[in-house]
């Protein structure tokens, strides 16, 4: 994997304070062999390649990791960067009938992909959608959308022979008008290579169909010869999004990657099974893993980085067997942990947390619970945060009152509090943070 291959180009380089630029040209080199076998095409390894090495020229190495693993990590954050941090959803916010269209070639997938979005949209957005073929050249491909239709239980527009597929659009909008549907989908006509007469055909019922989406519909297992299309298909029709099929077989993923390049538009689905639930929304997480073939290095990364934490750890530690780790202390804990979605530096290795810890594990917990006591704690006077045990039944009243919780809760809390001191001032007398594994058992 490409972790390996980089373990060895920095080898020798472990304990350096800053990668260089020589050290990142070398790993590069790897990362872009990983990229080719990954099917993504030259131009956009290329381009992507020297992005990512002036991101990475100069970054300081975090102690715990190797400088390969750390380079891995930056390929990937600027991997899911590149692929779009965050899944884009359809825009149907128009009078309607919204009009998305389907195109692509042959076989790529529009036609399910076409039920599939059309099953979403009913049964997820409780919209009234209703699906139209324009495929005239494939027998029985109007056929083959009714009954994903009468599958999926979506509408189809009626069949009737002889039509154009300028003129059977015509007619669905018209249709879709007059019977008060929420969206259209146009499922068009591909060929099995992009040619002039296909692209003309698409123009012409663009025009007259005015989407709101253009969705060009790409199968991820024909790798480089997708970025071709997509550049075609790009440069003729205003494309909204990609949908890339066939993510379940063993697409490395490559492709995802040049069509963002490409086209210049987010891959808004994939298709991840025959089936008409088979359709997810676009994880650009997964696919950066899946061109790295990694995953695991990922998160050791984070881990290290963690690590580092520790030390801030330490300076609250020493701050806690002095008896000040205050209420602000373990609000700012708090908070990390619920940004980390899961365990701030110290919280996580103090018994006192446990609970909270296993609660949170078992899923019985979540980020409600840390907003709470976050918000019970800013209910208290500064004073109070100071000096908890200023606070007596009166004022724990005013507290819950305040942040909207119950007297009960705000002792959970004072007690997880002083758990934490107490057993922050055992394990001073054991030896500090190192003797920490004996106490937790
Ligand atoms: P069209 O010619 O572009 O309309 O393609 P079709 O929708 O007819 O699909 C062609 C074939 O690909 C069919 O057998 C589909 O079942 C299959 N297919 C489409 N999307 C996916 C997908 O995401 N995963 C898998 N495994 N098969 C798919
Ligand atoms: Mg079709």
């Amino acid at each position: 994997s490409l972790s390996d291959r980089l373990g060895g180009v920095f080898e020798r380089l472990r304990g350096r304070g800053a990668l260089n630029e020589g050290d990142v040209r070398a790993a590069m080199r790897e990362v872009r062999i990983a990229l080719l076998e990954a099917d993504v095409a030259l131009p956009v390894v290329r381009d992507f390649v020297e992005k990512a090495t002036e991101q990475a020229i100069g970054q300081s190495v975090l102690k715990s990791v190797t400088p390969g693993q750390q380079v891995v990590k930056i390929v990937n954050d600027a991997l899911i960067e590149m692929l779009g941090a965050e899944a884009v959803d359809l825009e149907l916010d128009v009078t309607p009938p919204a009009v998305v269209m389907m195109v692509g070639l042959q076989g790529s997938g529009k036609t399910t992909t076409t039920a599939k979005i059309a099953k979403r949209l009913t049964e997820q957005k409780r919209k009234k959608v209703m699906m139209a073929s324009l495929d005239v050249n494939r027998p029985a491909a109007q056929e083959q959308l009714a009954t994903l239709g009468t599958q999926a239980k979506v509408a189809t527009l009626p069949i009737v022979a002889g039509q154009q597929p300028v003129d059977i659009a015509r007619r669905a909008l018209q249709s879709a008008r007059l019977q008060g549907y929420d969206v259209l989908i146009l499922d068009t006509a591909g060929r099995l290579h992009v040619d002039q007469a296909l692209m003309d055909e698409m123009k012409a019922v663009a025009d007259i169909a005015k989407p709101d989406e253009i969705l060009l519909v790409v199968d991820a297992l024909t790798g480089q010869d997708a970025v071709n299309v997509a550049q075609n298909f790009s440069e003729q029709v205003p494309l909204t999004g990609v949908v890339l099929t066939r993510m379940d077989g063993d697409a490395r993923g490559g492709a995802a990657l040049s069509m963002r390049a490409v086209t210049g538009k987010p891959i808004k689905f994939v298709g991840v099974a025959e089936k008409l639930d088979g359709l997810e929304t676009f994880h650009p997480q997964r696919v950066a893993g899946r061109i790295l073939g990694m995953g695991d290095v990922v998160s050791l990364v984070e881990k290290a980085a963690e690590t580092i934490k520790v030390e801030e750890a330490e300076a609250l530690a020493a701050k806690m067997a002095k008896g000040q780790f205050d209420m602000n202390d373990l609000r700012n804990q708090l908070g990390q942990m619920r940004r980390m979605g899961g365990l701030g530096a110290l919280a996580g290795m103090l018994p006192g947390v446990k609970q909270v810890k296993q609660a949170m594990a078992s899923g019985a917990a979540d980020d409600k619970v840390l907003i709470r006591m976050e918000a019970i704690i800013s209910s208290m006077t500064p004073k109070e945060r100071a000096k908890p045990e200023l606070l007596n039944a009166k004022r724990k009243i005013r507290v819950a009152k305040g942040s909207g919780t119950t007297v009960q809760e705000v002792n959970r809390l004072l007690k997880m509090h002083q758990e934490m001191s107490t057993a922050m001032k055992k394990l001073k007398k054991m030896g500090g943070l190192k003797g920490l594994g004996a106490l937790l058992g």
